[in-house]
């Protein structure tokens, strides 16, 4: 094992974030902003160079919580010029005709945005300073939580990089690794859920010149009690379609072994959807099958240095399009706690773990809830006669 490396730059070990996807890129522009060094280290490829993220979501529903914390580092313009409004919910139920149900009042929407096109913004904005670097393809292996020294296995060079950081961030996802050295840490409290439905991506087309072949400007859903599908628009005039359902049982992604059990499934269940997805069988088979967790823990730091955001300290399912929101809202939160606490990194990751939990949970049970209300609430006549009272 290589010795500590202490940072090459003058001063203070620099501000270490493990893993760059969303919450960590912005959070590395954060710290820069504070006028930190900042080395982020991500397990995968360089995302700008390599297609890396087959089966996660293609895009996420970006709302205000999380527009918000973008905004505060300059970068609401430009975010919002890759984003698509969404002003309702498009229900398409079994007989009918499709009918919107509107998000709130007039005016008021969430937005589609590109997973990667977000997360390559992100990226290239945090690299745009001087004092910030990425390394990829160098996942975190170990923590020493007291040091606030982090671990990597360098892939490429077959080396150990150990790393000492003056505040170390893990945002490294739902199955983090930071998260996993905290757990084994002294009376540490961890739960973890995972729901019997899982998810699967599909697509929709655009049609003949770059034409939506369904309305734009919505979220589409087709609630059908056990399961659902759902649909987000892209730039391209593509929609990502999003199968949600069982792992097991009748109905069920077990229970659709062959091309001909996935055709007759669509036909009968989303006939609208199904006229316009001519790759569906193709991508049925190709694409993973993803699992849903809901995580909790607490706390979210140890001792002077080190802590954990976003999915790392709060998975949660993604029926509320809070996960990503609640994991940039953290960004904007810690920087404000290192604001008020006038740089004190030890006692603004303690309030941070104080005074985030309750939210983080809160949406946690929300998520949960709202799986009930898209894939079958929002298909009872009592569900949408209550939504044209709300709006009266
Ligand atoms: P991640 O995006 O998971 O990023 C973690 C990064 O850390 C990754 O790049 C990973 O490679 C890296 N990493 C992992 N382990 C290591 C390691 N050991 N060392 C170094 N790096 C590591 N949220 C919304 O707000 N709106 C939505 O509409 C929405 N839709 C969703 C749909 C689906 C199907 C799913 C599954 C999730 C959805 N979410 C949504 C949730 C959202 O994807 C997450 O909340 C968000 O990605 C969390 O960001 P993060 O940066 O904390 O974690």
């Amino acid at each position: 094992m290589s010795d500590v490396q202490a940072y090459p730059g003058p001063g203070e070990p620099p501000c270490v974030v493990v893993g760059g996807g969303l919450a960590g890129s912005l959070m590395a522009i954060y710290m820069a902003r504070r006028g930190h060094p900042v080395e982020v280290y991500e397990a995968r490829p360089d995302m700008r160079r390599l297609q890396v993220d087959r089966g996660r979501s293609i895009n996420l529903a970006l709302s205000t919580r999380g527009l918000h914390a973008l905004a505060a580092v300059g970068l609401e313009d430009e975010v919002r010029q890759m984003c698509i409004p969404m002003h309702g919910r498009m229900i398409h139920p079994m007989e009918g005709e499709p009918h919107l149900q509107p998000y709130g009042r007039a005016g008021q929407y969430i937005n589609s945005i590109s997973r990667q096109g977000l997360n390559e913004l992100l990226m290239n904005t945090a690299e745009a300073r001087d004092q910030v670097r990425f390394h990829f393809d160098i996942p975190c292996v170990d923590v020493d939580l007291d040091e606030g020294v982090a671990h990597f296995d360098d892939r490429e060079k077959g080396e150990r990089v150990v790393r000492e950081a003056s505040i170390l961030i893990g945002a490294d996802g739902a199955y983090s690794a930071v998260r996993q050295r905290l757990q084994r840490s002294g009376r540490y409290n961890y739960e973890q859920a995972y729901l019997s439905h899982g998810y699967k991506e599909l697509s929709i087309p655009a049609g003949p010149q770059g034409k939506y072949l369904i309305e734009k400007n919505a979220l589409h859903i087709w609630p059908r009690h056990d399961f659902m599908l759902i649909a987000l628009p892209n730039l391209d005039a593509t929609f990502t379609v999003t199968l949600f359902m069982a792992f097991e049982g009748a109905t069920s992604f077990e229970a659709l072994k062959t091309p001909a059990d996935v055709e007759a499934f669509f036909k009968r269940e989303f006939p609208d959807a199904y006229a316009l997805m001519p790759t569906l069988t193709d991508d049925f088979f190709a694409n993973p099958t993803g699992s849903l967790v809901t995580i909790r823990c607490a706390p979210y730091h140890h001792g002077e240095r080190v802590m954990i955001l976003g999915d790392a300290a709060h998975a949660v399912v993604p029926f509320y399009g809070q996960g990503m929101n609640a994991a940039f809202e953290d960004c904007f939160v810690l920087n404000e706690l290192l604001e008020r606490e006038d740089g004190d990194v030890g006692r603004a990751i303690a309030a941070f773990s104080r005074e985030r939990k309750d939210d983080a949970d809160a949406i946690g049970h929300l998520a949960l809830y709202n799986y009930f209300e898209m894939r079958s609430a929002v298909a009872s006549p009592y569900f949408v006669f209550r939504k044209k009272i709300e709006r009266v």
